[in-house]
């Protein structure tokens, strides 16, 4: 388990299959696998799937969130990537 530097959340390091860590949400989500969804959920062993969340029970799986979806600070992020 890691912190947000820059929010204090706790987050977690996944290792997508690209081989890039990419800092996630550390709670864990249910989603609905959906070509068209407007999210992108990791798994726990690093797939990465598009989707979108759902709570209605019909879930297909469940997966962590990019932090830099949910980080009230994500611009932050995405300057710090260059
Ligand atoms: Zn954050």
């Amino acid at each position: 388990m890691a912190t947000c530097k820059k929010c204090g959340a706790s987050i977690i390091w996944i290792k997508t299959m690209k081989g890039k860590s990419m800092p996630c949400d550390s709670v864990l989500i249910a989603y609905k696998a959906d070509r068209a969804g407007k999210d992108t959920i990791v798994t726990p062993n690093g797939e990465t799937i598009r989707c979108r969340l759902t709570f209605d029970g019909d879930a297909t799986g469940v997966g962590y969130i990019s932090h830099w979806s949910t980080c009230p600070n994500a611009e932050d992020f995405r300057r710090a990537e260059k």
